[in-house]
């Protein structure tokens, strides 16, 4: 069955026509948007480790999918990079089964409390949504009414209800390298179809930038904590603090009789503008920035603080990096914490919530502006930087108006400045496997089936996108999973993301 005819059969069983007449198109308009509560901003900057999005009751998601008009031809649905049958979830709620509803965006999406809270929907399913292209009122709350049934799924479902490892004999011994949503998607698939499964990660902790990167305000760790138990049920095995390249190879695994290798080493080398100063004391990449509080326990983080406080920190770059790059700032005690973006608010990719919750928290921007040098002082340490003001010029490939220069210059004093201005990807995977095909910019190359040049190796996510978001990453994972399970047992499972 295709994915239209299994929605066209969904949304004719009884029960959903019986729901749609319940409430007529006109009633189900005429309502508000839900909003989510929120924590208050007092408390919001005092604490590293609390979420700021608290997420919907019930009673607040039930009203929510009750705005959604199952339509019979449903944009959010093309809107989702992996295809969620979102009215078919989103009905479920309304009715009241909201395990029934987690289970249907399982069937495409293994990470969904994570999804649900980093997505940037406004730009995917949201932007496709009726309300958005014809009714000229707000989405429905797709990415809310997502993470309340993940986090009701988390809560409520019985520990042996979780999918456990099966007794079968294993049908091979499979490798993934790297440990964030590429990985972990990938793994997932694998361990559930009956393969061995190791995990090897050159970090000490795992999940990839969903630990190190996003900060816990956003996503708390308690949720990736959860999803690796998961994976831990369904006899997935973690090796941390290897690096595939150096401690372990392509050769070794080989020689322990590895089937297959799935390589999701993301992008983890920040880019450097190539300006003076860049190597000033308190000039930071957004890894060391962001890495550094991120991984630390709240102990260590009070210890740290004091001398961290009352700094004037400029953050440079518009993406999801830098907002929380700033809003760390923030909570870290920085008494003026700026947003340097060289294009103009409406261009920055960040998700628009980031944007809004910064903007509350007390984040300056300072738009139209890029760095062109950084000032030290005679002991090393950087004080002021000098801009210049851009200009906005016609439309570049992303379809965004690209900056121009206009020679004029300011200077800022500044006491730190956190770079947040893309990343690539690493050499050190490429390098060890002299066969695997790499673009000059050392990003892995693939077919349709993310299968490389090493016909056993296959490879997803950013190493092989370049920097992209979490949801591409998993949806490669997945597909991945799918088209290497074919390749040796001939078989595609039900649920299997092609
Ligand atoms: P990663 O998540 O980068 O994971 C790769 C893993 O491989 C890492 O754990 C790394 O340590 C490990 N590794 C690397 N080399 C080796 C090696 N040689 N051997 C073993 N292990 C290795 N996207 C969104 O959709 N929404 C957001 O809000 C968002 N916010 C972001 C915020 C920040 C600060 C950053 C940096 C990115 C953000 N992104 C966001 C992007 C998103 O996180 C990435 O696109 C996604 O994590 C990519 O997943 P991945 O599995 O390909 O790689
Ligand atoms: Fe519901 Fe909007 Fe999707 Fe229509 S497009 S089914 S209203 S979420």
């Amino acid at each position: 069955m295709t994915k239209q005819e299994l929605i066209k059969e969904r949304r004719s069983q009884e029960w959903r026509t019986e729901l749609r007449k319940a409430h007529p198109n006109k009633e189900r308009i005429a309502y508000e948007r839900t909003k989510m509560s929120e924590l208050p901003i007092a408390e919001r900057i005092t604490s590293f480790h609390e979420e700021v999005s608290l997420g919907y009751t019930r009673e607040e998601a039930m009203a929510e999918a009750r705005r959604c008009l199952d339509c019979p031809t449903p944009g959010c649905v093309e809107g989702c990079p992996v295809g969620i049958h979102i009215p078919s979830f989103i009905k479920l709620i309304e009715k009241g089964e909201m395990l029934e509803a987690v289970g249907i965006i399982r069937e495409t999406s293994s990470l969904p409390a994570v999804c649900g809270r980093v997505c940037p929907q406004e730009k995917q399913c949201e932007s496709q949504c009726i309300y958005t292209l014809s009714l000229k009122k707000q989405a429905v709350s797709i990415g809310n009414l997502e993470r309340y049934v993940a986090d009701y799924e988390r809560m409520h479902r019985a520990k042996n209800a979780a999918p456990k490892a099966s007794s079968q004999p294993k049908l091979g011994r499979i490798a993934v390298v790297g440990s964030g949503p590429a990985g972990l998607s990938f793994a997932t698939d694998m361990a559930k179809w009956g393969y061995e499964v190791t995990v090897y990660e050159a970090l000490s902790q795992l999940g990839g930038v969903l630990r190190y990167g996003i900060p816990e305000f956003c996503l708390p760790n308690s949720i990736i904590e959860d999803e690796l138990d998961k994976m831990r049920e369904l006899g997935v095995t973690f090796q941390t603090n290897t690096t595939f390249g150096q401690t372990l190879t392509y050769d070794d695994l080989k020689a322990q009789g590895v089937d297959g290798v799935f390589i999701a080493t993301g992008v983890g080398v920040p880019n450097a503008m190539g300006i003076p100063g860049e190597d000033l004391t308190g000039v930071y990449t957004a890894s060391e920035y962001l890495a550094k509080y991120n991984l630390m326990s709240p102990e260590e983080l009070s210890e740290a603080l004091p001398e961290l406080q009352g700094k004037r920190v400029a953050v440079i770059g518009g993406g999801n990096t830098a907002i929380d790059a700033v809003r760390t700032a923030l909570r870290l005690g920085a008494k003026q914490a700026t947003i340097v973006y060289r294009r103009s608010e409406e261009e920055m990719p960040a998700r628009a919530e980031e944007i809004k919750h910064a903007r509350e928290e007390g984040t300056e921007f300072f738009n139209l502006h890029n760095p062109v040098e950084y000032l030290g002082d005679e002991s090393g340490h950087i004080v002021a930087m000098r801009l210049e003001r851009m200009e906005l010029g016609a439309p570049d490939e992303s379809g965004r108006r690209r900056p121009v220069a206009t020679g004029e210059v300011v200077t800022m004093p500044v006491d730190e400045v956190v770079t947040c201005i893309g990343y690539s990807a690493g050499r050190e995977v490429a390098d060890s496997m002299p066969d695997l095909e790499v673009s000059r910019w050392g990003n892995i190359l693939v077919d349709d089936s993310k299968q490389t040049s090493i016909p056993d190796v296959y490879a997803g996510g950013d190493i092989v996108r370049g920097a992209a978001t979490v949801i591409l990453a998993m949806g490669d994972g997945r597909r991945a999973a799918t088209a290497m399970h074919q390749k040796l047992s001939g078989r595609i499972e039900e649920g299997a993301l092609v």
